[in-house]
């Protein structure tokens, strides 16, 4: 809503937003994993593609303070901010969808919460009362939540993490409710999974029932559905939903499997769910502009070239189905890439640890069009990995070091081209002869005082890019802001030699200190990068370093 305020004052005629924020909150039932993110950030495209200022943000209702702690196989993997935040990775997909930067003050946790009330309580500023979950946790989390809309956006989407009926989330639940209830413009959005049972042959309505009940129960209820399931929803269990959750059929929104989530905008635009929304906070529809989106979906559909990316990395022990989540980010940005050029991704994961136990199998590195080494952390895998690096350069097949893809390209290049024997990073080997990687300046005392929750190098820092190199091709200018999250860096007393024998380092802080991008030039593509170019990657907007990759593979073919 905008008005118009003749000002006096200021002699002119000046347009004021004084809207009030409009918040959404999307909550979830009968299981984890149901896309909850994808939901959101789809509402939050909509919203956006009809002119809105949007915003999201997350509540994960764990003690960790953040996700920096969190082992990547268990919650997936670790998102970073532009402003230094270790959070959890539906950020990513906020930022993704909508081509914002989402701040670290977007993910609230349960462990925030309580710190915050616990030392309020010890230095006496509740003045005597007794310190309860309500009011004084719920009114922290209100706080919170009345935090963003400073922020000058129209929508805030707020997921609430896990499922309703666990005992987690409920104190989140119920400060959600507070805020309709103390007079903030709210929907709320239920998203539900629908099994379809193989014996039966149908579609369940029962896991919504159920969990709508549990949601009410806390005092919610709410105004639409959200129903995941396989297949799209039908008439007679849309209609059935409608009667039991009571809600209008309208409503009730399919959300069905889809091969590209990134679809999820188009398939919920075609159910109006923007404009219901926007009736429910009494505004007018808009026209949606969302032609951009739709050719993007449209180039994906119509790829036909496959080019296969081979990533070498770790977090396999835990099972196959962790996989995908522990590097969403990294899959992503190779889609972005991919699709950009109208190209299908295909994707497999390389264990290191069999080329620790057998070289021979190097050889399959041979039937990619290119490989990544991902970020990662500790010892283990990390020789595999070297001996991995030494093959495809050797082999000059392209290459992209994500992290501690560029430290252990170092790593093997002085061992093998520099004759450092037992080159290595004193993460690995505290007392390798040759530490071409060493810590940062300030991060062994970090280490010493066990200080590991976001203590390292984090979040946005400006890159400047040497001229005539090939980061300088792809990136088109001389500087860059891209997202860290390290301890390590390349050791400055070995640039030199690193430089003699034929490592360019096109990328460094503007100080000249630490070096953050290096590359082989004489190979078709040998890039590293001390940063995650893939947190900087954006549906639209592909990272150049990921493009340039891509590039090279196509090439490879
Ligand atoms: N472990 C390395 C470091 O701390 C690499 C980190 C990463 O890949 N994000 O510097």
């Amino acid at each position: 809503m905008v008005i118009f305020v003749n000002s006096k004052a200021l002699n002119h005629l000046t347009i004021t937003h004084i809207m009030q924020p409009h918040y959404i909150f999307v909550t979830g039932g009968v299981l984890s994993g149901l896309g909850k993110g994808i939901v959101t950030a789809s509402i939050g495209k909509l919203l956006q593609s009809s002119g809105f200022k949007v915003t999201a943000a997350k509540v994960d209702p764990y003690i960790n303070f953040d996700a920096g702690t969190l082992r990547p196989t268990e919650h997936g993997e670790v998102w970073v901010t532009e402003d230094g935040g270790e959070i959890d990775q539906d950020l990513g997909h906020y930022e993704r969808f909508l081509d914002v930067n989402i701040p670290k003050s977007h993910n609230i946790t349960t462990g925030q919460v309580f710190y915050e009330v616990i030392q309020k309580e010890r230095s006496g500023k509740y003045l005597g009362q007794t310190v309860q979950p309500i009011p004084h946790i719920t009114d922290e989390i209100k706080r919170r939540f009345r935090e963003i809309a400073k922020e000058n956006v129209d929508f805030i989407l707020i997921e609430i993490g896990g499922t309703v009926g666990d005992y987690e989330n409920v104190l989140f639940l119920e400060a959600a409710r507070h805020m309709r209830f103390e007079g903030e413009s709210v929907v709320y959005i239920h998203v539900v999974y629908l099994p379809i049972v193989k014996t039966l042959g149908e579609m369940k309505t029962k896991t919504a029932q159920h969990s709508v009940r549990d949601l009410r129960e806390i005092g919610i209820q709410p105004d639409f559905m959200i129903c995941r399931a396989e297949k799209p929803l039908d008439d007679v269990r849309r209609k059935k939903i409608a009667l039991f959750c009571n809600i209008k059929e309208e409503d009730v929104i399919s959300d069905p499997d889809l091969k590209i989530p990134y679809e999820l905008p188009i398939v919920f635009d075609n159910q109006e769910i923007c404009d219901k929304i926007l009736k429910k906070f009494n505004l007018k529809k808009r026209r949606k502009d969302l032609k951009k989106w739709k050719d993007f979906i449209d180039k994906i559909k119509n790829a036909k070239k496959i080019v296969k990316v081979g990533i070498v990395g770790k977090y396999f022990d835990i099972g196959q189905f962790q996989l995908s989540d522990s590097y969403i980010s990294v899959i992503e940005a190779i889609k972005h890439a991919c699709w950009y050029y109208g190209v299908i991704p295909k994707m497999e994961w390389i264990d290191s640890k069999i080329f620790e136990k057998n070289k021979g199998k190097l050889k399959i590195l041979k039937k990619f069009d290119g490989i990544i080494v991902p970020g990662g952390f500790g010892f283990s895998g990390v020789e595999g990995k070297i001996l991995a690096i030494e093959y495809v350069r050797k082999n000059n097949i392209p290459y992209l070091g994500l992290c501690l893809g560029l430290q252990l390209a170092i790593v093997e290049f002085s061992r093998n081209v520099c004759g450092m024997k037992g080159a290595n990073s004193t993460e690995m080997d505290s007392k390798t002869p040759y530490p071409v990687i060493d810590f940062l300046p300030g991060q062994k005392d970090y280490i010493k005082k066990s200080e590991y929750g976001a203590t390292m190098r984090l979040g946005g820092q400006s890159v400047k890019i040497k001229t005539g190199t090939l980061a300088y091709k792809l990136y088109g200018k001389i500087s860059s802001v891209e997202r860290f999250r390290h301890r390590y860096e390349i050791n400055p007393k070995y640039v030199k030699t690193l430089e003699e024998k034929g490592f360019v380092f096109s990328g460094m802080t503007p100080d000249k200190k630490i070096m953050q991008i290096g590359e082989l030039p004489r190979l078709k593509y040998f890039m590293g990068s001390q940063f995650h170019p893939e947190f900087t990657s954006r549906s639209l907007n592909p990272n150049p370093l990921f493009k340039g990759f891509i590039a090279a593979c196509i090439k490879q073919k």
